[in-house]
């Protein structure tokens, strides 16, 4: 029986006009004195809206932080000067905005609301902030978010190719979850079962109903969310990243043009399926369904940048066994982004 202490989100609105009832959920935290840290191009219509739920209710802005970077210093910087009376902190926007709050809440140890505006990957509930340091991204321990507002009205307004991109992170979790039972199999890497089918299950629910609307918006959302929560069931990111995930971090260090991780990692995830022998089919299924491989063809991957971050990605994560552990895959992943035909277009 386990019994470690997990910390959870309390609050979780995944709705249709969330955002404007941001000034409830605060209140209803017994909050009144709020930090809000937004994403310096956020829609200014957005952060009106916000600011009049808190006055409506009651809570008082203290302070409105607008990032333009997601530095590790930048994050201190904003702690030093923040003010003692901040009771709670609101991060609204994308990922630098989410991660940049998450991280102060932490330093400052109060609570702090992930209000993510469009659903590109599961960083939003997680207990981990994404910052740069030293011109790197790196992974920093945080807490997990106290309230998860998702206004799914807002998140379909964004460009579909977040909401694809989020999609593309999403299916990850099925070859992740291979590769976790690979590393049980052959290294005695421990398995959470319960962290296992939490994963599992949120892929499936979403791929039973694969449409871009607002129900599709809210099944991502609270996927993305629970992967989170099945990271911090089992203490690690087993559940939630695979040897896919080390193909597009390798693909991070090559960078000859940034593309959006959740892209980058649902592409890998369909070649690591073939590579695993499971679920590639069912896959590329559902990502014809969503418009996740004419969104790629429309702006290709470099197969240069791609046959490199096979080579390098054993490297990424060296205690971390993964299929690609077994042995030099890179001519098999090279072979399969040659011919497998759901692949043409996909490379340049
Ligand atoms: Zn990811």
């Amino acid at each position: 029986m386990r019994n470690n202490v997990i910390s959870v989100p309390t609050l979780v609105r995944v709705k249709p006009g969330a955002i404007d009832r941001l000034g409830v959920y605060i209140r209803r935290g017994q909050f009144t004195q709020a930090m809000l840290v937004v994403n310096k191009d956020l829609d200014q219509g957005l952060v009106a809206r916000v600011q009049k739920s808190a006055d409506d209710h009651g809570v008082k802005i203290i302070s409105k932080i607008e990032t333009t970077d997601s530095s590790f210093e930048f994050a201190q910087d904003i702690f030093q000067q923040m003010s003692t009376s901040v009771e709670v902190i609101v991060g609204v926007g994308g990922g630098k905005a989410l991660d940049i709050a998450k991280y102060v809440a932490f330093l400052a140890r109060v609570p702090f609301i992930a209000s993510p505006t469009a659903l590109s990957n599961d960083g939003f509930c997680s207990s981990r902030s994404s910052l740069d340091f030293k011109g790197q991204r790196r992974s920093f321990p945080a807490a997990m978010p106290y309230g998860v507002v998702i206004d799914t009205q807002v998140c379909l307004n964004a460009p579909k190719i977040l909401w694809l991109s989020g999609i593309g992170d999403l299916m990850s979790k099925l070859t992740a979850v291979y590769d976790w039972k690979l590393a049980f199999r052959m290294k005695g890497t421990q398995v959470d079962d319960l962290a296992a089918l939490l994963s599992d299950a949120t892929v499936f629910q979403l791929m039973a109903k694969p449409e871009y609307d607002l129900e599709g918006m809210r099944l991502l959302g609270t996927a993305l969310m629970l992967n989170g929560i099945a990271m911090e069931i089992c203490g690690s990111s087993r559940p939630a990243s695979g040897s896919e995930h080390l193909i597009s971090h390798a693909l991070d260090t090559i960078n000859s043009r940034p593309r959006l991780h959740g892209l980058q990692v649902g592409v890998a995830s369909y070649m690591i399926s073939r590579l695993q022998g499971r679920g590639a089919e069912r896959m590329n299924t559902f990502f014809s369904a969503v418009g996740f491989w004419d969104a790629i063809k429309a702006d290709p991957f470099i197969r240069r940048d791609w046959v490199e971050a096979f080579r390098l990605a054993p490297s990424m994560k060296p205690d971390f066994y993964t299929i690609l552990s077994e042995k030099d895959q890179t001519a098999e992943l090279v072979a399969i982004m040659d011919t497998d035909k759901c692949l043409s277009g996909v490379f340049v």
